[in-house]
């Protein structure tokens, strides 16, 4: 039994905003168990009882849809812009209705991008008070020493008033590039909040400047490495329950 009320059953199906299904139950065009007439605050039975739109059930009517995709450069992460092409217009063949990315990645960020029309899903991966892991591959100017790794870990004061939780830093490799001015360190860093550019500031505050980030992992969801960037694919079903 998974007893709810009617417009959040619906609501959460994908049928709307909790406005539009209660719309949609004033004009009858709800029925359970073959009845129309109910009411916004019905309590319903989400297992058992047989809800229907327009004689469809509802289940059929509205499914949601799960991508991940690998965002390259240059792309911003909403549902429309004026100024930049958005990590939607990357999803235009996909089916699924109200797509809109789950989380933003700034605009010269890459790498896992979950794009979902599931409203509930995202608000729980993205809420603050649930603490899910992100993990990103981090390129830095300057040579990342355990000092930096301490302070990275230990949290962070990253200016106007924010302090980062404790994270996990690992330098994966200091490099001396010849057409770079001078080295450039590779770490990967897990923090378990979202804070406006978070990964960017956290580096800044140690005084070294990101030049390439890449999210490897949200949760349990792990970018796909064949996936080329720009290219997406639905999420397995064993990625899509990991993630409810
Ligand atoms: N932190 C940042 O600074 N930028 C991102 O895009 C993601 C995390």
């Amino acid at each position: 039994m998974k007893i709810m009320r009617l417009d959040k059953f619906l609501a959460d199906s994908g049928l709307g905003t909790r406005s539009q299904v209660k719309l949609l139950i004033k004009k009858g065009l709800i029925s359970i168990n073959g009845e129309t007439g109910g009411k916004p605050e019905q309590k319903i039975d989400a297992e058992q009882d047989r809800i229907f739109c327009q004689d469809k059930p509802v289940s059929s009517v509205c499914s949601f849809y799960y991508y991940m995709l690998n965002k390259p450069a240059g792309y911003v992460s909403a549902t429309d812009d004026n100024t930049a092409p958005t990590v939607l217009s990357l999803l235009k063949d996909a089916p699924g209705k109200n797509l809109f990315p789950a989380g933003r990645l700034d605009k010269d960020t890459t790498g896992l991008l979950l794009i979902t029309n599931d409203g509930p899903l995202a608000h729980r991966l993205l809420s603050p008070k649930n603490h899910v892991d992100k993990t990103y591959f981090v390129r830095v100017s300057g040579i990342v020493t355990s000092r930096e790794l301490q302070l990275l870990e230990a949290g962070l004061d990253i200016g106007e008033e924010s302090f980062t939780l404790p994270a996990r830093a690992r330098l994966i490799s200091v490099l001396f590039p010849q057409e770079s001015d001078g080295p450039v360190s590779e770490v990967e860093l897990t923090i378990h909040e979202g804070k406006f550019h978070q990964v960017k500031r956290m580096f800044q505050a140690v005084g070294m400047p990101v030049l390439y980030l890449k999210r490897l992992s949200m949760g349990s969801l792990k970018l796909d490495a064949s996936l080329a960037e720009g290219s997406y694919r639905p999420l397995t079903p064993e990625e899509t329950a990991a993630l409810k």
